[in-house]
């Protein structure tokens, strides 16, 4: 039976000054689906998060989550009603581990997140909490950033990028972890040029020039002979 959308993106137009980036772009996330948006540097999908989560306006359309228009709430807010967001650069490389974490939960304003569960599902992050983030790896600091934003205890993670600068190993430890909180009823929306993450998606938007250019299964994404030519380079 299909669930009410979590989040809902309609017609939202957005820029920068007198440049337009966003054109009418709809897009959905129901309860505990994984979205991937594809697209090509500079289609606008950093542009269009970062519209959802409040970190620039949307000029025009609407943006509800969880029932509630969005629009013209602050960060914050969007952050209490449940939507966390993680963008490339994701921790403080100057800050402890364990403050890092922390940091995630005061977004909410909860005093005590449970650090002991977040460290069972990332036992690196344990062994190394006093240390400065500056003296993880690539991989490790991601797995840190993934933390920080699920001490926010969101129903929505909405990430930008997770595999920017890592290695294809750790590319896949990634989607590994990531379909491991798909599995605990977490909501996802990546943005990614990555096509490994369509093994997690349940649904794949494409943004090209600002607009959805596809949206559909990823079974319907890969029989559409266009889209297999332009993201699998296959004929
Ligand atoms: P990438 O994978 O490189 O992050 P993207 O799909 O996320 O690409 P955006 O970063 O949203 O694309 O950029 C969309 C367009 O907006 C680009 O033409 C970019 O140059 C422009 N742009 C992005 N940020 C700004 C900004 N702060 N000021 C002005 N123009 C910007």
């Amino acid at each position: 039976p299909e669930t009410a959308p979590l989040l809902t993106a309609q017609g939202v137009d957005a820029g920068y000054g007198t440049m337009q980036v966003l054109w009418g772009v709809d897009l959905e996330v129901r309860a505990g689906e994984t979205v991937l948006l594809l697209g090509t540097n500079g289609a606008g999908k950093t542009t269009f998060l970062k519209s959802l989560v409040g970190l620039i306006e949307a000029r025009h359309g609407h943006i509800r989550l969880g029932g509630a228009d969005v629009t013209r709430m602050r960060s914050s807010e969007r952050m209490r009603l449940g939507m966390t967001y993680m963008s490339e650069l994701a921790v403080f490389p100057d800050l402890s581990i364990e403050e890092n974490i922390r940091i995630g939960a005061q977004a909410i304003g909860h005093p005590s997140p449970n650090i002991d569960e977040l460290y069972e599902t990332f036992p690196v992050l344990r062994d190394k909490r006093r240390n400065p983030a500056s003296s993880l790896s690539g991989g490790q600091r991601k797995m840190l950033g993934i933390a920080k934003a699920l001490a926010a205890e969101p129903r929505l993670l909405v990430m930008d990028e997770p595999s920017a600068g890592l290695s294809p190993l750790f590319v896949k430890e990634v989607i590994r972890i990531l379909s491991d909180l798909r599995g605990r009823g977490l909501a996802l929306l990546i943005a990614e040029q990555n096509i490994g993450f369509l093994e997690v998606a349940t649904r794949v938007f494409v943004l090209e020039g600002g607009r959805i250019r596809f949206s559909g299964t990823v079974a319907e994404m890969t029989d559409n002979e266009a889209l297999r030519r332009a993201y699998f380079g296959l004929k």
